[in-house]
């Protein structure tokens, strides 16, 4: 018998200021997080596929302004914003993905007609928008992601980046990070200096199948063109049925360059250990050492979901068919 279906989300890690902690914003955020989880849950009950789920999960994730894809999306130095995103089927191993599209509303819809109807796993910039097009996916003016508070966040982040930008790339990524509160200063109780913002989305369907999806604006402040894990499969996204799916957040760079989502992946087929174990070897043992900073969410076959993040916090939670969705900010 197949496991219970379930959906796991994130929306971003970081470091907690116990200072800005403010229990109204935690409760929007906690409202957020259940809301989306009640959706997929809904459609996982249904006897929706994981592919759905995860599409719809990060399509609405992408929707409100409080995580960092879509709209409330972050600025790159250029002043401008460029969303990555990306989608993966584990039963069939096909993929979409998208990066670097600046007027597409729903990144994540574009990734999955990549998926759906194209040869190619990956489009990018132009060419990413003329095949959204193309296949008659929303269009919005670049002013749709704007947010105020995203917009303070960038100014900020301009002046200290450019003095960091000599340093390794660790320093370069963490810093770039920085995130935008809603309300500066008191909407957010992650350091907007060390907090990473994208969503992802991973489940378990009633035909025991996975799927993984991942959404970001990317770090504040990037370079123009610049895209990290969130679009990678294999570093920001990954589903096999025969493992698991995981869906990343943190500095890019560096889950880029551990191949982090596919990692625990291998781990599970090559070493044989289980879900738990392979993933909290990426997050707590590979990624620090190379500086990675952040977390993912996973889940198996078996319909185990696990959330590890070397944060102080990371937005997330799960939901099973049949029982509370379960959400949670901190450590
Ligand atoms: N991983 C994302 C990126 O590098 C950022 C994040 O997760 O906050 O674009």
């Amino acid at each position: 018998m197949n496991a219970i279906p379930v959906i796991a989300i994130h929306g971003g890690a970081g470091t907690i200021v116990r200072s800005a902690m403010n229990t109204d914003a935690e409760a929007r955020y906690h409202a957020a997080l259940n809301e989306i989880l009640g959706a997929a849950q809904r459609l996982l009950a249904g006897g929706g596929s994981a592919l759905d789920a995860v599409t719809e999960a990060v399509r609405l994730l992408e929707d409100c302004p409080l995580f960092n894809a879509g709209h409330g999306a972050v600025f790159t130095a250029a002043g401008t914003h460029e969303l990555d995103a990306s989608v993966m089927d584990g039963a069939t191993l096909e993929a979409g993905s998208v990066s670097c599209v600046t007027r597409v509303k729903n990144p994540v819809l574009a990734a999955r007609r990549v998926l759906e109807v194209s040869d190619h796993v990956m489009f990018t910039a132009a060419g990413a928008e003329a095949f959204a097009a193309a296949q008659g996916l929303e269009f919005v003016e670049p002013s749709y992601y704007y947010t105020e508070a995203r917009h303070q966040q960038w100014q900020k982040a301009r002046g200290t980046l450019r003095t960091m930008l000599d340093h390794d790339a660790a320093t370069f990524a963490f810093a770039g990070a920085s995130e935008i509160q809603d309300t500066p200063g008191e909407d957010d109780p992650l350091d907007p200096a060390k907090k990473f913002g994208t969503v992802g989305a991973v489940a378990l369907d009633a035909h025991g199948h996975l799927a993984a999806a991942t959404s970001t604006g990317g770090i504040t402040n990037k370079q123009a063109g610049r895209v990290g894990d969130a679009p990678l499969i294999g570093a920001g996204c990954y589903a096999s049925d025969a493992t698991c799916a995981v869906s990343t957040t943190g500095t890019g760079e560096m889950f880029i360059r551990m191949l982090a989502a596919y990692d625990v992946a291998a781990q599970m087929e090559y070493r044989g250990v289980s879900l738990d174990e392979a993933s909290h070897d990426v997050v707590m043992n590979k990624l620090p050492r190379i500086e990675g900073r952040g977390g993912l969410v996973a889940v198996d076959a078996r319909g185990n979901v696990v959330l590890p993040f070397n944060t102080e916090g990371m937005y997330r939670g799960y939901a099973r068919v049949g029982e509370a969705p379960v959400t949670a900010i901190y450590r």
